[in-house]
């Protein structure tokens, strides 16, 4: 196994290429972009997609530039899955809850020195059909400055869907019985608050150039959709980040099915010597877990398509094409300094400190 790092599909070797020096190539592109949220004042400065956000507070060199504007007392979190859940609790955690996380030292100083008290979680069904997983939705009832928020009347006795699996009914139950226990907690207790939002979809974000609150429209749930209700209310925020699903970016000559978030393929393969895993290969959805057994499948299709042995030249052929074109790549022992240089340099009980730029990176190995 060789690992070529710093080397981007695309713009240091085609796929085309690739497929003529290899048998197999398989898409773990994953799905890196934000599903756009497609309402008018969308592209107003401070609607911040949730990649970008999420890749801010991580880290990503893509990312660090991006400089949110967090002088605002409420924050627009529209989305209620997980991702939603992991860019409220960033927002309104306290600098010693976020001690024992690898959070870049800008983010948590922007989001520690920022002024937000309230970050509304939008919803646009209601509590039984949000994707949140427990321990994340029980976490938020634990926070040293923060009371979660939710009105007591969304809430359904039970979880009464017949469509629901056992598992997913016991699932969905935990939550109810999460969210229920939220309703009897004082709002005034903490000095910040996680509004639980449920039935509301987005319509306009409002302002000028910058956004300064959200229109929504009260929905109701029927045969599993949200659907409008003609009844509609704002609220004042000077944030809004939709966490509302990823998208690929694409790879140049590969069909991809823009409907589910996919390339086109047959349980993993796209063509003659072309595969995918993971988001990639089944859309933006599922975790780690979700993902393995697909990389299990493109092995033995390999197997199974190539197992005869091949004449193409494989990596001695890659390797003369990036050394032909100038293309500073890193392999795996690179990756292992950089990995032991940033969790050398953690301030504990931090893992690490991360390397933000990929010019420090790169700075690191030269420095040998
Ligand atoms: C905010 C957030 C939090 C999450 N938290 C968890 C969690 O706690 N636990 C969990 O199990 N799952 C979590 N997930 C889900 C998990 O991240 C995904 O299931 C998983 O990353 C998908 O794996 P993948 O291999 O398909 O794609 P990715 O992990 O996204 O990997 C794709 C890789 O391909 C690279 N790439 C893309 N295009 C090119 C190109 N043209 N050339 C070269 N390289 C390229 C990218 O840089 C990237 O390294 C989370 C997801 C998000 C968005």
């Amino acid at each position: 196994m060789r690992y070529f790092g710093n080397v981007e599909v695309g713009r240091d070797v085609g796929l085309d290429e690739l497929r003529t020096m290899y048998d197999a190539v398989v898409l773990a592109v994953g799905a890196p972009l934000d599903r756009p949220l497609g309402i008018p004042g969308s592209d107003k400065a401070g609607v911040i997609g949730s990649a970008a956000f999420v890749g801010w507070y991580n880290g990503h060199p893509d990312f660090q530039d991006l400089d949110p504007d967090l002088d605002t007392p409420a924050v627009a979190v529209i989305g209620n899955g997980n991702v939603a859940i992991d860019v409220a609790r960033v927002l309104v955690k306290t600098r010693a809850e976020m001690a024992t996380s690898d959070i870049v030292d800008y983010a948590l100083d922007a989001v520690q020195a920022g002024s937000v008290t309230d970050v509304y979680m939008f919803g646009r069904r209601g509590p039984v059909e949000a994707k949140f997983t427990n321990v994340e939705l029980r976490e938020m009832g634990k926070l040293a400055d923060c009371v979660p928020v939710i009105d007591a009347a969304v809430l359904p006795d039970a979880v009464d869907d017949p469509g629901l699996s056992d598992r997913d009914a016991r699932l969905k139950a935990r939550n109810l019985a999460t969210l229920k226990e939220f309703t009897e907690r004082d709002r005034n207790a903490l000095p910040k608050r996680v509004h639980f939002e449920f039935y509301a979809a987005p319509v306009e974000v409002l302002g000028g150039d910058r956004v300064e609150g959200l229109r929504l429209e009260r929905t109701r749930v029927a045969d599993g959709r949200a659907v409008g209700t003609g009844e509609f209310f704002e609220v004042e925020c000077g944030l809004v980040i939709p966490a509302i699903g990823y998208r690929s970016s694409g790879i140049e000559g590969v069909a991809f099915d823009e409907r589910e978030g996919r390339f086109v393929n047959e349980d993993g393969r796209i063509a003659d010597g072309l595969y995918a895993v993971g988001w990639a290969k089944r859309g933006p959805t599922g975790t780690i877990a979700t993902n393995r057994p697909d990389g299990q499948a493109a092995a033995a299709q390999i197997v199974e398509d190539h197992g005869s042995g091949s004449d193409k030249p494989g990596r001695a052929a890659l390797e003369s094409h990036l050394d032909a074109r100038g293309v500073r790549r890193v392999g795996y022992r690179d990756w292992k300094r950089i990995d032991a240089a940033e969790t050398a340099a953690a301030a504990d009980p931090a893992p690490r400190r991360k390397l933000v730029t990929l010019d420090d990176m790169l700075s690191l190995l030269d420095a040998g």
